[in-house]
């Protein structure tokens, strides 16, 4: 793991004039331009329809660009081509785990990686040590609680040493000691470069050092989470509300009686 000095500023992701629209329907991004360092961990927010979800599937290669291009780590995302760089942790684990154990379903990725045992053995131990999973080890993932199974899957992403993760609104569904511990250990990572949506803002506020205002497939805003956010006008603008955690004391106080 190295040190925030330390990483490297090539680009784990640009688009330039990302463009795409579902058949029939107007543009859900509109000529996007956006370049993610390596290292980097970007918070996306914006209302809901602002296009966080098709941007992801876009550089899953799930869809493809109706104009515009856009490449990972410096070469460009083709359909259905499986890329180990990138892993992806969607919003409901429930088609994303299907394995016997937990053992086995971190292990899947790896195998696929066609690694040998001992490394695979090796990659699913530091996973399971990340996430702090360890003991769930032989119970079958569909007995799990929904931040059991959302940690188990993250596991199984980090398995493979992707390069860059995305998240897709990580802390849905999390109880405060769940997304705590998914906090301090998205903290205490810096090997991957992060992309990661989510509506919860006081988390991408102590996670991510970059934010990204996605509203109406444009970027309506780019830079330090903290002053993108302390911006009430902007963020209500967007319709968005200022996190409390930014919001003076006095401020707080004056609303609590409103
Ligand atoms: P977000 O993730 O920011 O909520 P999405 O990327 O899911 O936004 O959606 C952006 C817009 O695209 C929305 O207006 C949504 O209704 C539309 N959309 C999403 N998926 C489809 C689809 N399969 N067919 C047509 N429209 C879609």
């Amino acid at each position: 793991i190295l040190p925030d000095s330390m990483i490297s500023s090539g680009k784990a992701l640009q688009t330039v004039g990302l463009t795409y629209h579902y058949h029939g329907r107007p543009p859900v991004l509109k000529g996007l331009d956006l370049e993610i360092l390596e290292g980097e961990r970007v918070g996306v927010i914006g209302p809901n329809g602002a296009g966080k979800t098709t941007l992801f599937m876009l550089c899953c290669g799930v869809i493809m660009p109706t104009s515009g291009d856009i490449q990972l780590f410096g070469k460009q995302v083709k359909t259905g081509e499986f890329r180990p760089e990138l892993g992806m942790i969607f919003q409901n684990q429930n088609d994303q785990l299907f394995c016997p154990s937990v053992q086995d379903d971190v292990s899947f990725g790896p195998q696929n990686l066609g690694l040998d045992r001992s490394e695979v053995e090796e990659r699913v131990k530091e996973a399971f040590k990340i996430t702090g999973i360890g003991d769930l080890a032989q119970r079958p993932p569909h007995h799990l609680s929904g931040g059991e199974k959302r940690l188990v899957a993250i596991a199984g992403v980090l398995a493979m040493r992707p390069r860059m993760v995305i998240y897709d609104e990580p802390t849905s569904n999390l109880d405060i000691r769940f997304r705590r511990r998914l906090i301090n250990f998205l903290k205490s990572t810096t090997r991957e470069t992060m992309l990661i949506a989510s509506h919860d803002l006081e988390f991408i506020l102590e996670v991510c050092n970059r934010v990204i205002l996605l509203d109406g497939g444009t970027i309506s805003a780019d830079g330090i989470p903290r002053e993108i956010m302390s911006n009430r006008e902007l963020m209500e603008a967007h319709g968005l509300e200022k996190p409390h955690s930014l919001i003076p004391h006095k401020e707080n106080h004056h609303l609590e009686h409103e």
